[in-house]
């Protein structure tokens, strides 16, 4: 084995390039990379940096999903490279690592390069060079030399460069995952809620990984109580997981699975909200309690609050005991009744 020789014979050289062409990187279901591995017949897609597939993996099994609607006779196209880079970049590894140039219509446009690189360029750089330094950390210190770095960055950088700078997004994402590994949950959800604005603008339709950031983030929305908006950001993640990853993917079921325990706690709420709330003021109407119930308090409205709060926490952890029945599921929920719930106390 060796590179190209004068006998003639092409040698390993060759093979090594088509195997590091179609080669497919495998990820997790955090997308996270994990192996490669050679799938012949997805390797005949050709790439586009805006595609109309994308690839998830469900274990070694790899998908091709569609991401939008696809016209008879259209060419399939998935991103053979992380799409995030701007156009500069994108093209420069597609020749170094595919030998072509890409002329698809986000290559013509530049779209988007601008706020990919917006900032002050000494200060974007610096926070280049400290993400590509980022190895995976093996121990809980080198996750906690990294949260420094990035904290440290993160704070000199303010005014400097908006999150939309995709190297400021990337390193808010190393400081989540830092502080997720650190079991730093309110941190992990501060620097995760922030990477969600440019996640749409740079994600927007049905993207895998927009998918699992939402998700991530509603999940530490709900490790720390704050349901209304939990179940909100589970919902997005679902409208755009049940296109890029399938109502069958082992992800799927697992946000499934956290949606509804929110959506559980937040039945038991409601209930509660109505049987202290709502129907002693229905009870209004019955002269006898008249008196009684036209002038509730706003104090008194708001220590009964704060009861159903306590319910609610309680509940959290025993909230396995607590799925709400079949009848209090038919009754239509909606969340914009909680204003009180929803900012107020969570
Ligand atoms: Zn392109």
């Amino acid at each position: 084995m060796g590179f190209p020789n004068d006998s003639g014979n092409p040698g390993f050289f060759p093979l090594f390039l088509q195997v590091t062409c179609n080669c497919f990187t495998i990820s997790n279901g955090e997308m996270q990379d994990v192996g490669v591995g050679l799938y012949p017949s997805m390797s005949l897609l050709n790439h586009s940096c805006d595609p109309n597939c994308v690839i998830v993996f469900e274990g070694y099994q790899l998908l091709l999903r569609s991401v939008r609607e696809i016209q008879i006779g259209e060419e399939l196209t998935i991103s053979y490279i992380e799409s995030l880079v701007p156009t500069s970049e994108r093209q420069k590894q597609l020749m170094r690592q595919y030998c072509f140039e890409c002329d698809c219509l986000l290559c013509q446009n530049q779209e988007k390069d601008a706020e990919k690189l917006a900032g002050e360029e000494h200060a974007w750089k610096e926070v280049k060079d400290a993400v590509n330094e980022v190895r995976y950390p093996k121990s809980k210190e080198e996750w906690e030399q990294i949260l420094a770095r990035c904290q440290n960055l993160l704070s000199s950088n303010t005014g400097r460069l908006p999150d939309t700078n995709i190297y400021q997004l990337k390193m808010l994402d190393c400081a989540m995952d830092a502080c997720i590994n650190l079991e730093s949950w309110e941190e992990a959800l501060y620097y995760g809620s922030r990477t969600l604005g440019p996640y749409r603008l740079y994600y927007p339709g049905f993207h895998p990984l927009r998918a699992v950031q939402l998700m991530r983030v509603g999940k530490l929305q709900y490790s720390q109580d704050m349901f209304p908006q939990a179940l909100e950001t589970l919902k997005q993640a679902y409208n755009i997981m049940k296109v890029t990853h399938g109502a069958d993917h082992s992800l799927m079921q697992a946000l499934m699975e956290i949606k509804e325990q929110c959506e559980a706690v937040l039945y038991r709420a409601y209930a509660l909200y109505r049987t202290v709330i709502i129907m002693p003021l229905l009870d209004s109407d019955v002269p006898h309690h008249a008196n009684r119930n036209a002038g509730l308090l706003e104090k008194e409205k708001e220590e009964k609050i704060k009861t159903i709060i306590k319910w609610f926490i309680i509940s959290k952890s025993r909230r396995d005991e607590n799925t709400p029945s079949e009848e209090l599921r038919k009754e239509s929920l909606d969340i914009s009744l909680l204003p009180c719930l929803s900012v107020k106390y969570f």
